[in-house]
């Protein structure tokens, strides 16, 4: 039954189609839209075609990024030769944050999930081992812990080990809380789960830390 004609049907449905958002929130998206200012209502459309139109994938990392290469890659100030991989763009901002890190990132955009059809082919990891060199000192495996992040971490492990031998892999600490999403972990819980990672040995499963 269509309560609220076609304009403002079409403007509910498409919020609706948006990740965490049910008919109820849509609804109320679309009548908080319906309600703003009409320039801040414009403003809004505009942000989003403007950003579909230039934002892009870093070449090298696959970040979000206006400019290819992203500032990271582009900048002669970081360390290329040591990789930070990622689950996703905030992750690589909340690391960013902590100002600790002077390397670069690889960007997943997402993480190997048999339970919901996500296999390694979904995510950027061929882009990741194609960028991996004699060069590389360090691939930093920096997805948080869990059964995801852990399984798409052993499976890059493992890739290196076959196609690199001898570049450094490492895990982060498991100072982030099992199953916390990396963008909600405090800076300092993050800087410090970086400094104390570990080298995996492939093959095996991942050492614990000598404290643990
Ligand atoms: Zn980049």
């Amino acid at each position: 039954m269509n309560y609220y004609g076609e304009y403002v049907t079409k403007l509910i449905e498409q919020f609706g189609k948006l990740p965490g958002i049910g008919g109820r929130t849509a609804q109320r998206l679309a009548f908080y839209v319906l309600n703003m200012p009409k320039e801040n209502a414009e403003a809004l459309a505009q942000s989003i075609v403007e950003a579909r139109e230039h934002v892009k994938y870093c070449s090298c990392c696959c970040n979000l990024t206006d400019v290819d290469p992203c500032p990271v890659c582009g900048s002669s100030k970081r360390d290329q030769n040591q990789i930070m991989v990622v689950e996703s763009p905030r992750d690589m901002a909340a690391y960013e944050k902590t100002k600790d890190y002077r390397g670069v990132y690889h960007v997943l955009h997402g993480l190997i999930s048999p339970m919901d059809g996500i296999s390694p082919n979904d995510i950027r990891i061929r882009e990741l081992l194609a960028r991996i060199n004699e060069n590389t000192r360090e691939v930093i495996l920096a997805m948080a812990s869990t059964i995801e992040g852990d399984t798409t971490a052993m499976y890059i492990a493992r890739l290196i080990a076959l196609n690199n031998d001898g570049v450094k892999v490492s895990r982060i600490a498991k100072g982030v809380p099992v199953g916390g999403e990396l963008e909600y972990v405090d800076q300092m819980t993050l800087a410090t789960a970086l400094r104390g990672r570990f080298e995996i040995n492939t093959g095996k499963e991942p050492e614990e830390d000598e404290d643990n």
